[in-house]
């Protein structure tokens, strides 16, 4: 809302998805045509729709593999059809060089080597204009096996993402904590789990509809988004929970950030877009754990789960560390 604000953009619903793509980042040359909207101050509706249907409309990730495929495919073929007609062609050429360096041998008058010299440099011409075109050929593949490698590696950078919030994915959120925590294991550097679970989202739900509790999940990922940075890594962990990996901070300094995101979702007042209704607030509990030698990242995601755990239990709207479930532990016992 604050970018439809500022750059002063009618509130159209498509410019309020590409804002919200804008403000993830996940799409570079979305974010160069917004800036430039920025500049320009040429918000129409005609143009929101004209970016949406350029970026954003949805396509079916398998869809679009399958049709990178099919035209990878066709590609091939086109080059092989072209190799095989220049080899036809350079045999024919050297046939023909074979047959005249073997008439050269025998006494041949002025009349037969016109004739012959006349033979060559047709065939060379021939032979010219066949590599010409395998040329053309290869240069045409060359800019469309860019064009494809570049849809290839946006359906690959696509399928890393949570197609809702537009933030990592749970497998990449594995990949990634199976990183950092390579990293953090080798080169002794701390490395820091949070993960966060909104609250009492089911009543959310039940009582706003579940479309907006959809824009709920949306508003918390990019706040987790933005309150961290550099190696961090933010993702959906799934439905209504989320991750972030901290390498290179230790728990105090993750128990801070988380508490920021606490308090950042807790600010939010939540207006329903369609009717400015009001629908209070929403609050999250989270759980930090630091990686210590010996874990595995499902030990690590398992201490910062109990601590999630005792973060609801405790009351909800807080943040627990592994260091409060050790004592928790200890008056337990
Ligand atoms: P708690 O404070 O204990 O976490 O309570 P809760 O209601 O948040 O937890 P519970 O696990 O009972 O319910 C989670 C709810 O999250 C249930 C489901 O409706 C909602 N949810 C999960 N995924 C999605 C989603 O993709 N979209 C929406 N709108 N809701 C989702
Ligand atoms: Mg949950
Ligand atoms: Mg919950």
């Amino acid at each position: 809302m604050d970018l439809l604000k500022r750059g002063q953009i009618p509130p159209y619903p498509q410019f309020y998805e590409l804002l919200y793509s804008y403000a993830t980042g996940v799409n570079p040359s979305l974010n160069q045509r917004v800036n430039q909207i920025f500049r320009d101050g040429t918000a129409t509706q005609e143009l929101a729709e004209r970016l949406y249907n350029e970026f954003l409309k949805s396509q079916d990730a398998n869809e679009r593999i399958s049709n990178v495929s099919e035209r990878m495919a066709t590609r091939i073929e086109a080059v092989h059809e072209a190799i095989d007609t220049a080899m036809a062609t350079a045999n024919a050429y050297s046939g023909t060089l074979q047959s005249a360096s073997g008439d050269l041998g025998n006494d041949m008058n002025e009349a037969e080597l016109r004739n012959m010299a006349q033979k060559l440099l047709g065939e060379t011409r021939r032979m010219q204009d066949a590599n010409a075109q395998l040329e053309q050929k290869l240069d045409a593949s060359r800019d469309d096996i860019a064009a494809l490698q570049r849809d290839l590696d946006e359906v690959r950078r696509e399928s890393m993402l949570d197609p809702l919030t537009k933030i990592f994915n749970r497998k990449s959120f594995d990949e990634g904590l199976l990183k950092s925590f390579n990293e953090a294991a080798g080169e002794g550097t701390p490395l820091c789990l949070m993960l966060l679970d909104i609250d009492h989202f089911k009543r959310f739900n039940d009582t706003w509809g579940h479309q907006t509790g959809d824009q709920v999940l949306r508003l918390v990922a990019m706040t987790l988004k933005s309150n961290i940075k550099g190696k961090d890594m933010a993702a959906r962990y799934g439905g209504e929970e989320f991750a972030a990996i901290l390498p290179e901070t230790d728990l105090e300094g993750a128990i801070i950030v988380a508490d920021n995101i606490r308090k950042a979702i807790q600010a939010k007042e939540l207006l329903k877009r369609s009717t400015n209704e009001k629908l209070g607030r929403i609050t999250a509990s989270m759980g930090v754990a630091m990686y210590k030698p010996g874990d595995t990242p499902a030990s690590l995601i398992e201490r910062a789960d109990r601590c999630l755990y005792a973060a609801k239990h405790a009351g909800r709207n807080r943040v627990l560390s592994e260091n409060e479930l050790k004592d928790d532990v200890k008056i337990v016992a």
